[in-house]
């Protein structure tokens, strides 16, 4: 799933046909590109590039054989799929994108069309977004420190809208997000536990930094300085609030 946040300037019809018109290009450029490089079942790899310019997202390679499916099985083999999308990449029109723990997707390259990503660790979804403010202030870091940049790409880690929108306000610190700060509300269970925490110095009120949630081990927090490991049962026990201090409205512009 993506959303895309694009200022002004770039009305959502005016953009549909813009896409169309560049689709059909770039599809043009591209059958010039393989002849050229004279590759092998161009046929084949046209009904690809057909299939990955249909759809506005980032694509894993089994989204695409999904969008194969009422073509030949050839088409929907994943090995040949990959090769394709290799080729695509390498000619300028798919860019690769691999976001921490996600499967490598693919997504449109449009010659002088940049973006960066916000992704969410909760349910996945990327977000696009693009900032001239942004992008400008990059160049002019770089430009500050003698540095020519050629690339970047800027990947925001957190939870979407709708994702926090659907969380209790106070939730066990087994539900929180990695970078998550949170302040403990409440310590339940019983008077063993919560003497185990408060010998801790866990207690009501207290600012937690959450620095690593992986459900396969303890979960690590940072409390002011100190760094703690926590059990599955103990986090269980400690009823957090998110408390992140941020724009509650941040705006985004083009
Ligand atoms: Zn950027
Ligand atoms: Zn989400
Ligand atoms: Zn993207």
């Amino acid at each position: 799933m993506i959303k895309r946040f694009f200022g002004s300037g770039r009305g959502d019809k005016k953009k549909a046909a813009q896409v169309t018109q560049d689709h059909a290009r770039e599809r043009e450029q591209f059958s010039k590109l393989l002849a050229a490089i004279h590759a092998t079942r161009i046929q084949d790899r046209m009904a690809v590039l057909d299939r990955f310019l249909g759809v506005e997202h980032h694509l894993t390679l089994s989204g695409l054989a999904g969008l194969m499916l009422d073509c030949d099985p050839a088409l929907q083999d994943i090995r040949f799929l990959r090769d394709t999308m290799e080729m695509f990449c390498q000619c300028g029109f798919a860019r690769k994108r691999t976001f921490e723990a996600q499967e490598t997707t693919y997504e449109h390259q449009h010659l002088g069309d940049h973006h960066d990503h916000f992704i969410c660790t909760s349910c996945g979804k990327i977000q696009e977004f693009h900032n001239s403010r942004l992008e400008h202030l990059q160049m002019e870091i770089a430009a500050g420190l003698g540095f020519h940049a050629l690339q970047h790409k800027m990947e925001i880690y957190g939870i979407c809208a709708d994702c926090l929108s659907r969380r209790e306000t106070n939730l066990p610190l087994t539900l929180t997000a990695m970078g998550e700060k949170v302040r403990i509300v409440e310590i339940r269970g019983e008077g063993s536990m919560v003497g185990r925490l408060a010998s801790m110095g866990l207690r009501k009120g207290l600012m937690l930094e959450v620095i690593n949630n992986n459900p396969a081990g303890p979960i690590i927090v940072a409390m002011q300085e100190v760094r703690l490991a926590l059990d599955s049962e103990m986090a269980e026990a400690i009823i957090v609030t998110h408390a992140c201090s941020h724009p509650s409205n941040s705006e985004t512009e083009g």
